[in-house]
């Protein structure tokens, strides 16, 4: 396998650099909404929000490997996220042209690339999380419309979304279990839709229950055939897992722990003396590398021309296995500052979520034994 790039594709590199050293927000602007405006204005000039997505599409048309390329380049300088509509950009948008109608594409598409919607994914359901496929939210066709009624939670961003990309059931489990789900584009505003807020551990309201009344959406906003939700929802998922180039961020992360240890001491001496320490940081190293590497391999399936699909859970579930060890290091290293405000602390908080959404570390263990590695089901 050739590991290096090909000169034009480095040449984009250096072209990514001289964009970032010109136009990149001082560290300390990069979370003020009026910065993150004017960084994603020039993002969007270079056609580098949706960039691998097809020019007909509004997209950059850059291949997915000067995606890659972007991406890397981005976490390496610790960007903001290329675009503000996250979910929209990473399973909304790909789903949508992957799977939706002329009509669809120049619906959504423009706006989602102008960030002037915001998506929020309505798949969890109470007591359904990992078991997608029980959803009961139910879809009764009524004409040209569905009526929907049912709940979803831990709905990240509903109290701010424009649309909801939901996945609802138009025939009843017992019938069919994974034929009977459908995907819906939701408008949040719709009669009959009520946010309520789940405050979070950290007490940020990210989290919400959405309850759906009686709620009336035309057909027009059905992704894919109906009962065909099952195979957007796959597709979407493992756009959410593949993170190909998570594995810079996972670097610039571990470079951040290794800056703490060389400042910390343990027993009255330098942490990075303490073989203990340097072990831990080897083997996430070591595993780091493992991500990347694995990110690579994806890369070059999907530029046979195979859509991401159950192999992004090695990454997913490595990442799992990798931030919580880091942060918890974190919490040792930085003793009784622990308890004080600051980056680990969030972290060693916010990195528990992290790992359970989109599918917790059973599952990606599940996808990784039965359909990577041909495995009996558990
Ligand atoms: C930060 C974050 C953001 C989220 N955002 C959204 C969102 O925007 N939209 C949305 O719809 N959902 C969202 N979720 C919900 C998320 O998808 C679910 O929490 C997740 O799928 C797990 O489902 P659950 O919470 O019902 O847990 P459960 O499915 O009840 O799982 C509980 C435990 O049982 C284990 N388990 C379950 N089934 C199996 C099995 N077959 N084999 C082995 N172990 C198993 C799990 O690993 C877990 O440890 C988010 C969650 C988090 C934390």
């Amino acid at each position: 396998m050739d590991f290096n790039f090909e000169p034009e594709e480095e040449a984009f590199r250096q072209e990514v650099r001289a964009f970032i050293d010109a136009n990149l927000p001082p560290a300390k602007m990069r979370q003020d909404p009026k910065s993150i405006a004017a960084w994603n204005a020039k993002l969007a000039e270079q056609r580098w929000i949706g960039f691998s997505w097809p020019r007909q599409e509004g997209g950059g048309g850059g291949t997915l490997v000067q995606q890659f390329i972007l991406k890397e380049e981005m976490a390496n300088a610790k960007a903001p996220p290329l675009g503000s509509d996250f979910m929209g950009l990473a399973w909304v948008g790909p789903a949508l042209i992957r799977h939706g109608s002329e009509e669809q594409k120049r619906r959504f598409l423009p706006e989602l690339l102008a960030g002037k919607s915001l998506w929020c994914t309505g798949y969890s359901e109470p007591d359904i999380g990992s078991d997608l496929a029980s959803l009961q939210t139910r879809a009764d066709r009524e004409g040209d419309e569905y009526v929907v009624n049912g709940q979803k939670i831990w709905t990240t961003l509903a109290h701010l979304a424009s649309w909801i990309f939901m996945m609802v059931r138009t025939t009843a489990e017992s019938e069919s279990r994974y034929g009977g789900i459908t995907c819906l584009l939701i408008p949040m505003d719709s009669a009959g839709i009520e946010v309520q807020p789940i405050p979070s551990l950290m007490g940020v309201h990210s989290f919400n229950q959405v309850f759906f009344e009686n709620v009336r959406v035309p057909v027009a906003n059905r992704l894919g055939a109906e009962g065909e939700g099952w195979k957007v929802v796959m597709g979407a998922l493992a756009n959410e897992r593949s993170g190909i180039s998570e594995a810079t961020g996972m670097e610039r992360h571990l470079e951040d722990l290794k800056e703490l240890a060389r400042r910390s001491t343990r027993g009255g001496r330098p942490a990075t003396s303490d073989s203990a320490v340097r072990q831990e940081i080897g083997r996430y190293e070591a595993r780091i590398s493992a991500m990347r590497l694995n990110g690579i391999r994806n890369l070059s399936k999907q530029l046979q021309g195979q859509p991401p699909s159950t192999e992004t859970s090695v990454n997913k579930y490595l990442r799992g296995a990798l931030e919580i060890p880091m942060s918890n290091l974190a919490m040792s290293l930085l003793g009784s500052e622990s308890q004080e405000s600051g980056k680990w602390q969030i972290q060693s908080l916010a990195f528990h979520g992290v790992v359970i959404g989109g599918g917790t570390p059973n599952i990606q263990r599940n996808i990784i034994g039965e359909r990577i590695l041909g495995l009996p089901k558990d």
